[in-house]
């Protein structure tokens, strides 16, 4: 099949180019994202590679069929960027990589906890202008802290395993109880119990409506003063003006984020040069207990190898005719 790849960088060329002399497939690398106009480069393929930023809206569903694009293969896990029932309408199929190393974001989460508890970032900067002083360099022990774990599902469970290794006591919310969580000694406790009785609040459940803000001012009234923050999963599940409003005031002690609500224009971009637009991530980035990284938690080899090997899978599957493992239903 001939897919037209948007949103394409090196990292994800490589790791495609790899497996596809073993495949029938040709992929057709844009860097451009995927919207209503860069659709037209689709044209004469049989299927679309988008990436979490791609949204895909009734319109150029319609457009696809037109083209004769019967398939969208996601190099994600989550699929909020997607108009399922205009899918479902236009004879569009949907599939997703629904699990690629988990532990690439659940380290990441961790890697962003280390380093804000330790200030390893501040740091880092310091001895490379050969400052040696420790002054202002106090953290805190992650173990013996309670991390309050918000869905547990293939992420948030490789997170409460780290985290029970660091002698954390976890507690989680999610919608579904997992019984192997349950055995490792996960607590499992209603959201505003999770939310007022940890140290750390990790997020880990899909954007939905429902989790839509998840994390606003009311939320951020229930939990502990100076709790830590991170967010891996989705930017839209945080609303940034209240988690600004209270780092003002220290409501919030560290934030962590690796997704943001408006990252669409920013990043995957190198804007080093530009003046930066965004006065919330501007504001953001002022803040000495916050950390950005720019949604890269996923950004391992060993993800990227799965990523790529089961996009393959999936179109394979589908220009066969096969049962769609990994398809999202509308
Ligand atoms: P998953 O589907 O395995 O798990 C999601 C869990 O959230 C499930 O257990 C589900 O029951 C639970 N859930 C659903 N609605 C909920 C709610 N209202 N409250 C609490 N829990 C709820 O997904 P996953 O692979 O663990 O990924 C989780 C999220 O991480 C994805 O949706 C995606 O947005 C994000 N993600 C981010 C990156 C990154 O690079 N930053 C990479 C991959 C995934």
């Amino acid at each position: 099949m001939k897919i037209a790849c948007f949103s394409t960088k090196s990292y994800d060329r490589s790791s495609f180019d790899r497996l596809l002399p073993e495949s029938d497939h040709s992929f057709s690398y844009f860097e451009a994202k995927l919207d209503f106009h860069t659709l037209s480069l689709a044209e004469g393929h049989q299927a679309i590679c988008s990436f979490v930023n791609d949204h895909i809206d009734a319109a150029m569903m319609k457009k696809m069929a037109k083209m004769g694009i019967g398939l969208i293969a996601l190099r994600c896990a989550g699929y909020n960027q997607i108009d399922l029932k205009a899918a479902v309408e236009n004879g569009i199929k949907i599939v997703r990589v629904p699990a690629y190393s988990p532990e690439a974001v659940a380290e990441h989460a961790f890697a962003l906890i280390l380093t804000l508890a330790r200030k390893t970032h501040k740091a880092y900067n310091r001895v490379r202008d050969n400052n040696f002083s420790i002054e202002g360099l106090t953290g805190v022990n992650i173990h013996g802290k309670t991390i309050g774990v918000i869905g547990t599902g293939a992420i948030g469970r490789a997170f409460c395993r780290i985290a029970k290794g660091f002698g954390c006591k976890v507690l989680a919310y999610d919608v579904v109880e997992n019984e192997e969580m349950k055995k490792l000694g996960v607590t499992y406790q209603p959201i505003d119990e999770v939310l007022g009785n940890s140290h750390i609040i990790s997020l880990h459940c899909p954007l939905t409506p429902e989790t839509h803000h998840l994390i606003n001012a009311e939320t951020i009234a229930q939990m502990q003063d100076g709790v830590a923050l991170i967010n891996t999963s989705r930017g839209a599940l945080v609303e940034t003006k209240a988690v600004i409003k209270a780092l003002k005031t220290k409501k919030i002690g560290f934030l962590g984020i690796d997704v943001y609500e408006q990252e669409e224009n920013i990043f995957f971009k190198n804007l080093s040069e530009e003046i930066m637009q965004d006065e919330q991530i501007a504001r953001l980035m002022t803040f000495p207990n916050v950390l950005v990284t720019g949604h890269q938690a996923f950004l391992t080899k060993e993800a990227l190898a799965q990523i790529s090997a089961t996009t393959l899978a999936n179109i394979t599957a589908f220009e066969k005719g096969e049962e769609l493992l990994n398809e999202v239903k509308g």
